[in-house]
């Protein structure tokens, strides 16, 4: 092996900045963090948000995101679609597929804004219902990203509504399947559950995209949270027979699916499977 250094660039952080928009950022960070130390030539910096981004990106082969609620502006979305299609590997996270919210005129309900961010990314979070138990189902086994995971494995997760931006041009990897979710009053507004796959109930939970030279991967598991954290109200029965959250949630962190997903997705970042 070369002594080439590698670099790496992490974005972990809620908004508004230095807030935890619900989740322990600090547990991700770290997590992630230990899997980048794994390779010694692999050199990380950090930001809590996209503001700094040309000031790391342009020297990155990497970029991991585990954000609540930061998202790229225009200009900064400019920086990382041009670094992606030269040939960048952006490793996406959780609610990496957020963002802004807008409330809706004479209502008390928000709903996410779609940015070109989101194209980028392939994804768009439109609401997720309750903290719940459900089965992850590999579905592409020869990606280099599912690489030694099982057919399925059972977590506890916020299920995700991702609706693919570009779906003839992304291979879906895992799936989960706990029905078409019909709007609600609860939660964010949206017309309808866009985010199942054609022909069914099922829903992406992780896919990867291929931007010209450059690809992303992006995985809505991820979901953590502490008591000084957590901004839960309720959680799905098959987590609490009373629907009260867990004060303490590391949900998919804890399997050892997400933990191969992770691995995977930092050597598929680095070309080495
Ligand atoms: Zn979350």
């Amino acid at each position: 092996m070369s002594n080439e250094v590698v670099r790496a660039h992490l974005i972990a952080g809620g908004f508004p900045a230095g807030q935890a928009a619900g989740h322990d950022h600090d547990y991700a960070r770290l997590r992630i963090l230990e899997h980048l130390k794994e390779r010694d030539y692999v050199h990380t910096s950090l930001s809590g948000d996209y503001e700094d981004i040309e000031k790391w990106l342009p020297q990155c082969k990497l970029l991991i995101t585990y954000v609540a609620g930061p998202v790229a502006t225009d200009e900064q979305h400019e920086v990382l679609r041009q670094w992606v299609e030269g040939g960048g590997r952006w490793l996406a996270l959780h609610g990496s597929s957020g963002g802004k919210a807008a409330r809706r005129p004479n209502s008390s309900q928000r709903e996410m804004v779609k940015m070109d961010y989101h194209n980028t990314l392939g994804g768009f979070f439109i609401h997720h219902p309750p903290i719940r138990k459900f089965q992850v189902s590999l579905v592409d086994t020869k990606h280099p990203l599912t690489q030694g995971l099982p057919e399925t494995f059972e977590t506890i997760d916020e299920p995700y509504m991702v609706e693919l931006q570009a779906p003839e041009d992304t291979d879906v990897l895992l799936t989960a399947d706990w029905g078409v979710v019909p709007p609600s009053e609860q939660g964010f507004y949206y017309k309808e559950d866009t985010a199942v796959l054609p022909g069914g109930s099922k829903r992406a939970i992780a896919f990867e995209r291929k931007l010209s030279q450059g690809a992303v991967a992006y995985t809505t598991l991820g979901h953590c949270h502490t008591p000084t954290t957590n901004s839960q109200r309720t959680v799905h029965e098959s987590v609490s027979p009373d629907h009260k959250p867990p004060l303490n949630l590391r949900g998919s962190w804890e399997t050892e699916g997400f933990q191969t997903l992770l691995r995977n997705g930092i050597s598929w970042a680095l070309g080495e499977i």
